[in-house]
């Protein structure tokens, strides 16, 4: 079987490493143009991180009915829909224990080994307090809380980025990754997207790491393995369970699952860490292929994840 030519660009975005892959190698500029476009407007929309986004407007104005842009409502209606599917493993309301746990500007300056912080467990607000008319493209948030898109928007970011750079090539396949969140648009080369599972997305390419071929949809990954940092000699990280507002304490360090869109893969990689050991019939019962990693560093492949091929000298 020949292999596809494949066009590819490697760039920086949202905090991650960004790649841009198409198969038609002609028309990769035109791609990447319309891909980045995209992922800034995603950052100046939906990021925690900037003063300026709009989400930072919203979450200083809480307590008032707010009209918000197309596509900050995409954002939040992806946040929803994360809460909805996971009965609130996912909750947007999650910004101020975030933050309370010491993630509180871009991951890169975040001291690792920081002065002890008082951590209490805390009341998450609960998705339900929000109160969003997706029609209207209104939004109230109650005082008190403030929303963190931080599971959903960069997985959006990917699944539009995608179909913006499929579209801006005209016809063959995209492939968009920033930071482990994937998103494939168009048709895929002939042997698939070869995607390689890892607890790090900058981990490098590797010959002997899994790997498995997607053909359209998303993947993504989530892990406590790479944001993490210590306070007063206590290891946080920041994938909060909103039943106590502190880091999860499940027994996976790094969830990777594969779904229809990167955003439903990225709900449940993401809701896999908080939910432990009920994620595996979670995840059975909604048909989501997935790769657990324990904390111990074993590989539980569930809801028909593929069995990595055994090593071609066992087959002589
Ligand atoms: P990554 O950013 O590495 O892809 P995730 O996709 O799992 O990891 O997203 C984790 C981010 O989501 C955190 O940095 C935080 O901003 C936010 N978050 C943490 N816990 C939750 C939660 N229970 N529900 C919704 N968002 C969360
Ligand atoms: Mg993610």
């Amino acid at each position: 079987m020949s292999t596809t030519l494949l066009g590819i660009v490697d760039d920086r975005a949202l905090g991650s490493s960004m790649r841009l892959i198409v198969t038609r190698p002609d028309r990769l500029e035109a791609a990447w143009f319309a891909a980045d476009a995209v992922i800034k407007a995603i950052d100046e929309t939906a990021s925690r991180f900037r003063h300026d986004s709009e989400l930072s407007g919203l979450n200083r104005r809480p307590g008032r009915q707010v009209r918000v842009s197309p596509l900050l409502a995409q954002a939040l209606s992806a946040g929803l829909r994360g809460a909805r599917l996971t009965g609130g493993a996912i909750d947007p309301t999650v910004g101020t224990a975030v933050r309370l746990a010491g993630y509180d500007r871009d991951f890169a300056s975040i001291p690792t080994d920081g002065s002890p912080i008082q951590l209490s467990v805390t009341h998450v607000p609960g998705w339900q307090a929000i109160e969003f008319d997706e029609a209207a493209r209104t939004v109230y948030v109650p005082a008190g809380v403030e929303i963190d898109l931080g599971a959903t928007a960069k997985a959006l970011a990917a699944d539009l980025a995608a179909s913006a750079a499929y579209e801006a090539t005209g016809s063959g396949g995209v492939l968009v990754s920033l930071g482990g969140d994937i998103a494939a648009a168009g048709d895929p080369p002939v042997e698939g997207w070869a995607v390689q599972a890892s607890e790090d997305s900058n981990a490098p390419i590797d010959d002997e790491e899994e790997t498995i071929s997607i053909q359209s949809g998303g993947i993504a990954t989530s892990s406590t393995t790479v944001r993490r940092w210590t306070r007063g000699g206590v290891v946080l990280h920041h994938i909060i369970d909103p039943a106590t507002g502190l880091p999860a304490a499940g027994p996976w360090r790094t969830a990777t699952v594969v779904a229809r869109t990167c955003v439903d893969a990225n709900i449940a990689s993401t809701a896999a860490i908080v939910m432990g050991d009920w994620a595996i019939p979670w995840l059975t019962a909604n048909g989501l292929p997935a790769r657990l990693v324990d904390h111990q560093g074993t590989v539980h492949r569930v809801s028909g994840w593929p069995e990595p091929d055994a090593p071609s000298s066992s087959n002589s």
